[in-house]
């Protein structure tokens, strides 16, 4: 029996999460849960899943919380009860579902624990790679992707050698605007960009998906998890998402992971690995799906894929900039209160501003983030 800390419960990952551990009551226990503030989702989630701790965003949702459960489980709060349950409860698994940098500090915490860390909360390793797969190799830490791309990646890697890796090839389903010309994003509404053709996911990386910012920090997600040169990470824009990625290797051998687009699936290989379990989940009909496209992304359209590459080249503290702006510029959009087209703008501009420190440290990074966000949210 595998003990799960979940941190981020009531999201789409967190939701799928505990879909399939519902499938496994054998495999998985949960020992925590977190959320944000969707209180009213983790009520239930308590009573199906009994775990001994969970954790809110505030004192007052906290005693909200209690007042409801009476003394089912252990209530924490705030980021110290985040940081309170990776770094004390007892888990096997931590999965990092939470969205955005919030996720970084309890993530450090399991890694000095030597845990196996299920990532999906890609911002972890976009802000702080470097630290973070310093760390997980000295406390031997595991990270494994929930990602689906990387996911796709890391299935293709099993049983090969990394010296015999020629690149990868991300595949991005281009989004909403896809089909749009670089002059209509500018009056493109919040309900469009919210639209994904494929995925449901929250608004945060829905938005990021139509901007392809979110490639943008898949890209530098791979570079870090699987030790690869930003040059060898390509981008292929693939329509019907069926192709989650690909590894190419030095022989001119491709090898893909197919999947309908269900974040279920990475999930369970995150937990099960390095074992497959059965499961029930819908399986593709290749006959049906009939065609699979592939073209190359237009660069100068999605400018927020360039800014990525380019912070990946840049180092140090510019992917915690690129990172932070986007998060306070997505915020933004979502309010109404800047164009879409703004979003790269000021990423930009932030980029432009801020100093670069290399090889930062923890505080650092945290100092980076802030200073950002502050600048970032004076912008217009
Ligand atoms: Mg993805």
């Amino acid at each position: 029996m595998k003990k799960v800390l979940l941190l981020g419960s009531t999201g789409s990952i967190g939701i799928n999460t505990l879909n399939v551990i519902r499938n496994f009551p054998e495999e998985f226990e949960i020992t925590a849960l977190t959320v944000n503030t969707r209180i009213d989702l983790l009520e239930p989630q308590i009573n199906e899943f009994n775990p001994d701790t969970v954790v809110v965003k505030n004192e007052k949702s906290g005693s909200e919380l209690r007042k409801k459960i009476a003394n089912k489980c252990r209530v924490l709060t705030g980021e110290d009860g985040l940081i309170e349950a990776a770094s004390s409860l007892e888990y096997d698994i931590f999965v990092g579902a939470m969205v955005g940098f919030s996720g970084l500090a309890p993530a450090l915490e399991a890694i000095k624990r030597g845990k196996i860390i299920a990532l999906a909360n890609k911002e972890t390793l976009v802000v702080a790679g470097e630290l973070v797969t310093r760390m997980c190799k000295k406390y031997g830490a595991k990270l494994i992707p929930i990602d689906s791309e990387h996911s796709a990646i890391y299935q293709c890697l099993e049983g090969e050698k990394n010296n015999c890796v020629e690149k990868i090839i991300l595949t991005a389903s281009g989004g909403p605007f896809l089909n749009k010309k670089k002059s209509a994003l500018g009056t493109v509404t919040v309900e469009e960009a919210l639209s994904h053709p494929n995925w449901k996911m929250g608004n945060k990386i829905t938005i990021d998906s139509a901007s392809m910012m979110n490639k943008g920090l898949e890209i530098i997600e791979a570079h870090w998890l699987f030790d690869i040169e930003k040059d060898k990470i390509e981008v292929v824009i693939h329509p019907q998402s069926i192709i989650h990625s690909m590894v190419q290797f030095v022989d001119g051998s491709i090898k893909a992971q197919l999947g309908l687009p269900d974040m279920k699936l990475p999930i369970q290989y995150a937990l099960t690995y390095p074992n497959r379990l059965t499961n029930n989940f819908k399986r593709i009909n290749l006959p049906k799906i009939g065609n699979l496209t592939f073209f190359s992304p237009d660069m100068e359209k999605f400018e927020c894929l360039k800014l990525a590459y380019k912070v990946l080249n840049e180092g140090g503290t510019a992917p915690c900039v690129l990172n932070a702006a986007n998060e306070i510029a997505v915020d933004k959009f979502l309010k109404g209160k800047i164009k879409f087209s703004s979003i790269p703008q000021l990423i930009n501009e932030a980029l432009d501003k801020i100093e670069n420190h290399k090889s930062p440290d923890v505080e650092t990074i945290f100092e980076c983030d802030k200073k950002t966000r502050e600048l970032v949210l004076g912008l217009s």
